[in-house]
C-alpha cells in the first residue's frame, strides 16, 4: 500500500521557508513509489510565485486568508486535520520552526497520531526514523506504531538536492467554513529576530565565540555575514557574556542549524556547541590555538587571530565578489 504525506509548508513574508522546502523535498524522495500521494499545506498570504520553488508531484492547498502574517495555531492545525482525513493521509511532516514545534504536538493529540520529533531521517510508517540523542554523539531508531506519524524534522535534516521536471498542482483551500465554525482564523504577524530573520533559516552563518574577545569585534562578523547575504550566530559563552542576544546562539540548548556554510571565529568547539553545527555541510573555523577542538569538526581551518584573519578575510571575499 502506498504512503500519503502530508507536508506543512510555512509562509514567511509571502515565501515558503527553505526549512519546509527541505522537507518537502526529503518527503518527494520518499515518495517514489507509483502508489504514494504527495499533499501540501500553507497558511497566509503569498507572494506572486511562492510555490514555483517547490517541485515534484502533488497538491499544494493554500488557504490565502485575508490579513497578513500567519493563521492562528489551531485553525491550522483543524486545516491540516481536515486534509489529511480527506486524502487518508500516512504522514504529516513539519519543519522544526517555533510554528511547527506548536503544530505538531497539537495534531498528534487531535489525530491520536504518533509523534516523531527532532528526525535528522525520516521514513514511512512501516520504516525507521532515526534522530541523534545525548547530544549527537547516538543516532536512534524509532518504529510509528499509529496509523498517522507526525514528523517533526531535526535542524539535522540532510537538506537533499531534489530535482524534478514536473511542478505540483495548487489549489485554493477554503478557510471560509473554520470560521464559521468558530474557529480563530486570524492572521497575526510573525516575530522576526534582531537581524529580520531566523537564523535557522540561513544558509551561511558567521558565528563568534569568548574568542572575539569584545561585543564590538562583533561587527567584523555582521560584515562578513552581510557579503553572503548571511546571519550572525553566537557560542552560549558569548551569549552569556551578553554580546548577542540569545536568539543567535547556537549548540544545545540553543538552535540547531544547516547552513551551506559556517564560519566558526573564536570558538573552542565543546560538544555542546558542535551538537548544534552537525548539519551544517561546510565548516570553517578560525582559531588561534590549533589544538582547540572545532579543527576536529571543520572542513577548512585557519590558525590564527581573529582580529587579524577576520580583516584579511573580509577583503578577500569582497575582492571575489567585485571581480564575479
Ligand atoms: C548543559 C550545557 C549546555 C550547553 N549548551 C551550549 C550551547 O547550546 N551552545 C554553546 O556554544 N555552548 C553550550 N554550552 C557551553 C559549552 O560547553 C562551552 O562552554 C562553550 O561552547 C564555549 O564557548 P566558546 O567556544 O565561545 O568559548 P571558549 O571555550 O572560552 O573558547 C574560546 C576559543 O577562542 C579561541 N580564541 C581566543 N582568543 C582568540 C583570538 N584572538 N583569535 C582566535 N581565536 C581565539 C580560544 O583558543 C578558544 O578555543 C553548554 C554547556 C552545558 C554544560
Amino acid at each position: 500500500m502506498g504512503q500519503y504525506y502530508l507536508v506543512y509548508l510555512e509562509l514567511r513574508n509571502g515565501a515558503i521557508a527553505k526549512s519546509s522546502i527541505d522537507v518537502w523535498n526529503r518527503f518527494q524522495e520518499l515518495a517514489a513509489c507509483i502508489d504514494d500521494r504527495m499533499y501540501g499545506f500553507a497558511a497566509g498570504p503569498a507572494a506572486e510565485g511562492a510555490f514555483d520553488v517547490l517541485q515534484g508531484n502533488g497538491t499544494i492547498y493554500h488557504a490565502a486568508g485575508s490579513r497578513s502574517g500567519s493563521a492562528s495555531d489551531v485553525a491550522v492545525c483543524a486545516m491540516l486535520e481536515e486534509l489529511a482525513c480527506r486524502h487518508g493521509v500516512t504522514g504529516i511532516a513539519l519543519a522544526s520552526t517555533a510554528m511547527g514545534r506548536r503544530l505538531a504536538p497539537l495534531l498528534s493529540g487531535r489525530l491520536r497520531a504518533a509523534l516523531l520529533s527532532g528526525c535528522r531521517e525520516f521514513g514511512g510508517p512501516d520504516e525507521a526514523c532515526s534522530r541523534f540523542i545525548h547530544s549527537g554523539s547516538v543516532i536512534a531508531s524509532y518504529m510509528p506504531a499509529s496509523a498517522i506519524t507526525v514528523f517533526l524534522q531535526g535542524r539535522e535534516l540532510v537538506s537533499p538536492d531534489f530535482c524534478a521536471a514536473e511542478r505540483p498542482q495548487i489549489e485554493v483551500f477554503d478557510a471560509a467554513p473554520y470560521l464559521d465554525a468558530g474557529i480563530d482564523v486570524l492572521f497575526r504577524p510573525v516575530m522576526h529576530s534582531s537581524q529580520g530573520r531566523d537564523i535557522a533559516e540561513a544558509s551561511v552563518i558567521v558565528a563568534g565565540g569568548r574568542g572575539m574577545g569584545s561585543p564590538e569585534a562583533f561587527g567584523l562578523l555582521e560584515e562578513l555575514a552581510a557579503l553572503f547575504g548571511g546571519s550572525v550566530g553566537a557560542s552560549r559563552s558569548a551569549v552569556d557574556e551578553g554580546w548577542r542576544p540569545h536568539g543567535e546562539q547556537i549548540g544545545q540548548t540553543g538552535k540547531r542549524v544547516a547552513p551551506d556554510l559556517y564560519i566558526a571565529c573564536g570558538i573552542s568547539g565543546a560538544l555542546q556547541h558542535l551538537a548544534g553545527i552537525a548539519a551544517a555541510r561546510i565548516v570553517v573555523a578560525v582559531n588561534s590555538d590549533p589544538d582547540a577542538p572545532i579543527f576536529g569538526a571543520a572542513d577548512y581551518g585557519i590558525v590564527g587571530d581573529v582580529r587579524i584573519v577576520l580583516p584579511e578575510l573580509i577583503a578577500a571575499v569582497r575582492d571575489l565578489l567585485t571581480k564575479k
